[in-house]
């Protein structure tokens, strides 16, 4: 594990009054970049050759690196790159599944904006749910045994699938059938079987609960809010029942995009209350914490109560749907503010209070 003493000293020999701020061309590097701009940095994208189009036209960056895969940005000569141009990298989705979380504990030797050690946490299941019980976030009842099922439930396999697969029943023979006819599409091993995921399906609201932990202020403040655009389920759920029996389509969840939300206002004392406890759940048992954006994804039942079914721990895609600010990262800043943005600004306040070191790892 490459420890903070060993960044720091990385950090030691840039400039700082010319940080520049980079991150993989994926994602949501668009609003990290544009946000670095807009706060006075550099920015800086590695990129895919041939993907650097909306990068380019759209004006984000200051300079491309191209790389030929995504993976590459863990090789030394991009590291190099990265650490001569006095780069602070920001971490997000795409960045976590292309370089690995193995290779970023142990061998990306450049300063992330962010707490590396809690990248883990948010990609294992159990970690998850233990961070969120520690939260006292309420969550999906998890099943250990489909012979136990006795609700609706949502089946989930592991690996890089994002959605596809999964499948909706209520009882264990519903479980044999559907994953019998999976197995023989194709779309399943018997292994993946050994490793599902079961858990309690909420037919509740989504709400991706975007936030951001400001070391410098001390505060979690609530960035934006979105909800996922899935197909094929939100295709599928534009069928009259009687002929979605009829089309026999099995529904995947792969998400396509993201929508802006806006909560009733009475749940904003939830949503502050969730950020709030799972920011101190996370400084617990994986100091430092969280440290900038963060999202928790959601389920709001009839009752009013929200469930996490997942958690990112760095920047989450769904804050894409704000990158001129949401209604709420307006009413906190009175100014367009995207979750980039807010992360170029941490980094500027950092530098005027010399506390730099708050925020990487
Ligand atoms: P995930 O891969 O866990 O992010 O789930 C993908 C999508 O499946 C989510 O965006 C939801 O639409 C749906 N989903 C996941 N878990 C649940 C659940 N416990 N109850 C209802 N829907 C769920």
């Amino acid at each position: 594990m490459i420890e903070k003493s060993q960044i720091v000293e990385v950090l030691e020999d840039y400039d700082m009054d010319d940080l520049a701020i980079a991150t993989l061309a994926s994602h949501t590097a668009l609003h990290i970049l544009k946000g670095a701009q807009e706060e006075g940095f550099k920015s800086i994208a590695v990129c895919v050759k041939g993907r650097e189009v909306p990068y380019q036209r759209l004006r984000v960056v200051d300079e491309i690196i191209f790389v030929d895969h995504f993976a590459e940005m863990n090789n030394p000569e991009i590291q190099e790159l990265l650490r001569e141009r006095n780069a602070l990298v920001v971490p997000h989705g795409s960045f976590v599944a292309y370089v690995g979380l193995d290779k970023i504990e142990n061998e990306f030797m450049v300063p992330m904006i962010g707490n590396r050690r809690i990248l883990r946490w948010e990609s294992e299941r159990d970690k998850e749910r233990q961070l969120l019980e520690k939260a006292g976030i309420r969550m999906p009842k998890k099943i250990m045994d489909p012979r136990d099922i006795d609700r609706p439930v949502i089946v989930k396999f592991p690996g890089a699938r994002g959605g596809r697969g999964y499948f909706i029943t209520d009882s264990p023979e519903g479980f044999n059938q559907k994953v019998e006819a999976m197995i023989k599409r194709g779309w399943l091993s018997e292994e993946d079987v050994v490793n599902a995921h079961i858990e309690e399906y909420i037919a509740g609201t989504n709400f991706c609960l975007q936030y951001f932990y400001s070391p410098i202020f001390d505060e979690v403040e609530l960035m934006g809010m979105d909800r996922r655009f899935e197909s094929n389920i939100d295709g599928l759920t534009r069928i009259p029942a009687k002929d979605q029996i009829e089309t026999n389509m099995e529904p995947s969840y792969v998400v396509t995009g993201n929508i802006q939300v806006a909560a009733r206002e009475s749940l904003l004392e939830q949503v502050y209350a969730m950020g709030d406890a799972l920011k101190r759940a996370a400084e617990e048992l994986v100091p430092p914490g969280l440290i900038g954006p963060f999202c928790i994804q959601t389920m709001c039942t009839e009752n009013l109560e929200f469930v996490a079914f997942e958690i990112s721990a760095r920047m989450d895609g769904g804050t894409n749907v704000f990158m001129n600010g949401s209604p709420y990262s307006y009413l906190r800043w009175l100014e367009p503010m995207s979750s980039g943005r807010r992360l170029a600004r941490e980094v500027k306040m950092a530098l005027e209070k010399d506390e730099i070191e708050k925020l990487i790892t």
